[in-house]
């Protein structure tokens, strides 16, 4: 559809990248830093070659002496487009030089171990073969340095060939990706959260020295302005795409008797994604609360904004909503998708247990099976007219969910690998979209867990971006993250919290 071509949220993926800084000493002499530089080059282009990292990598000039590197640091970090920095000790590169460079580093940091020639070569190996190829010693030497200076990095070993070793540096740009998006999120909140709800309160402040993550409340009532502002002409196009895209229901379709209530529900698409971009807001959140002079709750129109790469949490969930955009920014180009969802009620038995999740009606297309209907019902809550939505089951697939809380004294990311499944039967009562999925390793241990780690009851939901880049982002942002998977137990997973609440409160300081 035409009018969202251009929106701001699609992140330009093609201005993004990623810097490789390659170094070595003058020691060598140019004659061998030619080499060093041509090898570098190389590796460069073997790891972009290849479908695994989706950011374009940038060659620099090979890096001797304290002051360029100082300054490639600098230039690294004040470049808008760069999302990370790749640094590969080719040869030795006393690391005292890097000692200021790598303390004025801004951006996400991954240390390569790696070298030109797969194998050694037995029989011509000399002196100057050793001298060329250092990696071994010279990686050994920056991980010293990195080390010494509590430097959070993601650190790969590997042959540039290798496309285990593209894919972790995939899993880690991605994340880079995500943290690059997440210091110019800015997330609009229509009223606050709801009334005494503890989980989806937080500190706004310490979200944003954090996470980067810039969280204001505007009255629903200025979303209403431009929802009645909307043009005729804006609201037919999108309730004409609604008629494309999904199966319509007779009543909502045109000439059907409910007919105006699929305008309406067109008419807050407009409004809302008007009020959206004209912010440069790329998440928000609603509150069925507080809806002012809203006639229906927003239902599709927020299903489809999400699907177009907007952050969304119910109940003004703030910080669910900056996952989901984070977790979209990451996932933007690989298969699957991410949602808002809540963990609504259980299947016990008979067969295996599993998590029916939903929400009121906020759960995202891009996770669904198949093309969804779109439905009018009533909805208890909210007081308003029966709002519309997109009804359909969530594809089959592996993934997680992960909810960020706010402990007091830090935030906490809690994540639960998933198997998404079809339900044990149909649901043709059921008007929303929903996911079944089998958390692992089993229902009972993820849930003792996952409350004993304190998760909030609203979880970003992702089949599109791998739990190792979740790993890479926390580490990339310092902050906790707790994973529930195959290997999880209660028992060790108690003793991980009670580790970590030691960790984190000695890892902050005296100075906070
Ligand atoms: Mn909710």
């Amino acid at each position: 559809m035409t009018c969202l071509e251009g929106s701001h949220v699609h992140e330009a993926d093609e201005t993004r990248e990623c810097w490789f800084l390659t170094g070595s000493q003058a020691l060598y002499g140019d004659e061998t830093l030619r080499q060093v530089a041509q090898q570098s080059a190389e590796i460069v282009a073997l790891l972009n070659a290849g479908p695994e990292i989706g950011v374009r990598l940038i060659w620099k000039p090979v890096l001797t002496g304290a002051a360029e590197i100082r300054r490639a640091c600098i230039e690294a970090s004040s470049t808008d487009q760069c999302i990370g920095v790749i640094a590969w000790m080719h040869t030795f590169s006393p690391a005292k030089a890097w000692i200021a460079g790598l303390d004025a580093l801004r951006k996400p940091l991954l240390h390569l171990h790696t070298q030109v020639n797969l194998s050694l070569p037995w029989d011509e190996i000399d002196m100057d073969f050793m001298n060329l190829n250092q990696a071994a010693h010279g990686d050994r030497e920056f991980g010293y340095i990195e080390t010494r200076m509590a430097l959070r990095r993601k650190t790969v070993a590997g042959h540039a060939s290798d496309p285990l070793v593209r894919q972790r540096i995939g899993s880690w740009a991605r994340a880079a990706t995500g943290w690059h998006a997440a210091q110019q999120l800015r997330l609009v909140r229509f009223g606050d959260n709801m009334r005494d709800v503890a989980v989806t309160e937080g500190d706004k402040v310490e979200a944003q020295l954090r996470l980067g993550i810039s969280v204001n409340t505007y009255g629903v009532n200025d979303l209403v302005a431009e929802v009645e502002a909307a043009s005729p002409a804006t609201v037919d196009a999108i309730a004409g795409d609604y008629e494309a895209s999904y199966s319509v229901v007779p009543e909502l379709a045109k000439g059907g008797a409910r007919h105006d209530s699929l305008n309406y529900a067109a008419r807050i698409e407009a409004g809302l994604r008007s009020f959206l971009e004209g912010g440069k807001f790329t998440a928000f959140t609603t509150n069925f609360e507080d809806l002012g002079g809203l006639r229906q709750l927003p239902g599709i129109a927020v299903q489809r904004l999400m699907a177009e790469g907007y952050g969304f949490g119910g109940e003004g969930d703030w910080k669910t909503s900056a996952l989901v955009r984070i977790l979209k920014v990451m996932g933007a180009d690989q298969p699957g998708g991410t949602s808002f969802m809540e963990d609504y009620t259980y299947h016990l038995g008979p067969g295996e247990p599993k998590i029916l999740g939903a929400h009121m009606l906020e759960v995202c297309p891009s996770i669904a099976a198949r093309r969804p209907s779109c439905e009018i019902h009533p909805l208890g809550i909210g007081n308003r007219s029966d709002p519309v939505r997109l009804v359909f089951d969530a594809l089959p697939g592996k993934g997680f969910v992960v909810g960020l809380v706010d402990l007091g004294d830090r935030f906490r990311l809690i994540a639960n690998e998933i198997e998404i499944v079809p339900p044990d039967a149909p649901l043709p009562k059921l008007p929303v979209a929903r996911a079944v999925w089998k958390p692992a390793p089993s229902l009972s241990t993820s849930t003792e867990s996952w409350l004993m780690a304190g998760g909030p009851h609203h979880t970003a939901l992702s089949t599109s971006v791998a739990i190792e880049t979740l790993d890479d982002f926390a580490v990339i942002a310092g902050i906790e993250l707790v994973r529930i998977g195959d290997a999880t137990t209660t028992e060790g997973f108690r003793r991980e919290l009670r580790w970590n609440q030691a960790y984190y409160r000695l890892a902050q300081g005296l100075a906070r």
